[in-house]
């Protein structure tokens, strides 16, 4: 069928949606507007750090397989890069703004600098919808994407990485078309690229592992037993899946997951391995699973348990789910899961909440850990990147709960506190260039 273009059809082209009108950068800026105060934050650098520093935004044209062009929005943020390159996954996805991507690069920067890793903060979108295009669609977006950016980004520059709906065939993608572009291999130039092409060892499963170090420590200053303990994970990508096989691992009892389908809970516990089994052969979909009972979103949530670990998204923890959340412990595995009204309620109930910037920034250890390797030339095994991961992690929440004590605040704002201050000391050093 002939493509015919309707010229006075407007709606091909959607603006993108204005800076700042949903809420994860509101959502963001709350928790640093309290680390601001508390560190008596110069007030130049708070009008520098709460913005930032660059914003690029692309029409990425693909021939689709039918033969018709699409134009795609493409967007890369870079909030900042005081500590050094920018780094920060890529996300494909339908609903994504330019307000979330400014909130996940801010993110980033306090993330790098909490877990102490010399990197500064960036995030990518793309405007589409992964799970309707072919793998050629999908193959040149990416290439038209990254081609786009390509004085964006650089490994001294701006260091992509995997997100949401990406994965290591993307990194793959990204790394060839930069390296044709500058007619050298450019291995370092993205993480979380398969380990054929400079990827580390243990990279596909560190946010994961990261989440599962911290929820450790967090149980040990509460006094409890893993082995004493009952998890809910919420969401079963990469994060979620290996979060709830390691927690496991270490003698929890998993007893619900969930996707995009809903909850799946067992009350004696879920065999994780079987789970992540049946999701490889179902399409990558929880669908129909049959060893346990379907439950809600919203009753995952506030299940009777020790510890959630919410994996999937933004605002899933809204105030009504913290006034009916039963968990002792929340350990963030996603990015800005929780809403900032409910950080209230979850502190006066006595929830110990391991925040994101904390929880989840085993991702970015090990991607600068691939980066390090790659700029060497030399790699290492798997059993030295997930020690040198868990020691990160480990003095990272010790930092992170020392700070928090000091200032009698919660681990969020201890979190904040860590990251702004140290970003913040490094721009002192570095003065204003005139
Ligand atoms: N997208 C991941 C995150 O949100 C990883 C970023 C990276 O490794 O650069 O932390």
């Amino acid at each position: 069928m002939p493509f015919k273009f309707d010229v006075h059809d407007r709606s091909v082209y959607r603006e993108p949606a204005p800076i700042d009108q949903d809420s994860p950068f509101q959502s963001m800026m709350e928790r640093f507007d309290i680390a601001a105060e508390i560190l008596e934050l110069n007030p130049g650098f708070y009008e520098y750090l709460c913005r930032p520093a660059r914003v690029f935004m692309t029409s990425v044209p693909v021939v689709m397989d039918t033969g018709h062009v699409k134009v795609f929005d493409g967007i890369r943020v870079i909030h900042n890069n005081v500590l050094g390159p920018s780094k920060g996954g890529i996300r494909y996805a339908p609903d994504v703004t330019l307000s979330e991507v400014k909130a996940l690069a801010a993110w980033m920067t306090w993330k790098c600098a909490v877990v102490d890793v010399p990197f500064g903060g960036a995030k990518g979108g793309v405007v589409c919808n992964p799970s309707e295009m072919s793998p050629g669609e999908l193959e040149r977006l990416t290439r038209r994407y990254t081609s786009d950016m390509f004085n964006v980004f650089g490994p001294d520059r701006d260091i992509p990485a995997p997100d949401m709906n990406t994965n290591e065939q993307i990194m793959a993608w990204i790394l060839d078309t930069y390296s044709m572009h500058s007619r050298r291999t450019e291995n370092a130039v993205v993480t979380g690229k398969p380990v054929a092409l400079g990827g580390s060892e243990g990279r596909h499963e560190a946010t994961g592992r990261g989440v599962m170090t911290v929820t450790l420590a967090a149980l040990e200053q509460i006094d409890r037993s893993p082995s004493d303990c009952t998890v809910a994970v919420q969401g079963f990508g990469n994060v979620g899946s290996v979060a709830a096989q390691l927690l496991q691992e270490q003698g929890c009892t998993v007893v619900a997951v969930s996707d995009v389908t809903g909850g799946y809970y067992n009350a004696d516990g879920l065999d994780i391995p079987a789970v992540q089994q049946y999701v490889k052969e179902n399409g990558g979909s929880l669908e129909d699973y049959t060893e346990a009972t379907h439950i809600t979103n919203e009753e995952l949530l506030t299940l009777d348990v020790d510890v959630l670990v919410p994996a999937a998204k933004e605002d899933q923890i809204t105030k009504s789910i913290a006034e009916d959340m039963q968990a002792r412990v929340v350990v963030e595995g996603a990015n800005g899961p929780t809403v900032p009204a409910a950080d209230d309620i979850l502190n006066e109930k006595g929830v110990l909440v391991v925040p994101d910037i904390l929880a989840n920034a085993g991702g970015v250890t090990v991607s600068y850990f691939e980066w390090v390797q790659d700029r060497q030339g030399y790699f290492w095994s798997l059993k030295r990147v997930n020690k040198r991961l868990k020691r990160t992690m480990t003095d990272a929440f010790n930092r992170v709960y020392e700070t928090a004590e000091k200032h009698d605040t919660s681990l969020r704002i201890g979190a904040y506190v860590v990251g702004v201050s140290k970003v913040a000391e490094a721009l002192r050093l570095r003065g204003i260039y005139a």
